[in-house]
């Protein structure tokens, strides 16, 4: 086993996530479903967005805006796939 830094994985989040993230697949922890994140409820709010499994309302995704920086979490989410 090679231990590296966080650069290794800069090519694989970038194929994974592309252009286009709303075609990803993701695998919801609550009930195991699988969809793309274009498929999932998001609700907005001034304090950021959610992203819910449309299966079990479990939160697949968060995305908070605060100055200088963007918070994105993958609470809900056990994994993630592209084609
Ligand atoms: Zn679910």
């Amino acid at each position: 086993m090679v231990v590296l830094d966080g650069n290794a994985l800069a090519g694989v989040l970038t194929d994974t996530l592309g252009a286009d993230p709303t075609t990803v697949v993701l695998r919801c922890a609550g009930c195991g479903t699988l969809g793309e994140l274009a498929r999932t409820r998001v609700h907005v709010s001034p304090m950021g967005s959610v992203a819910r499994c449309r299966g079990c309302d479990t939160v697949l995704v968060t995305v908070v805006e605060t100055p200088g920086r963007r918070w994105v979490g993958l609470p809900g989410t056990r994994a993630v796939s592209t084609d």
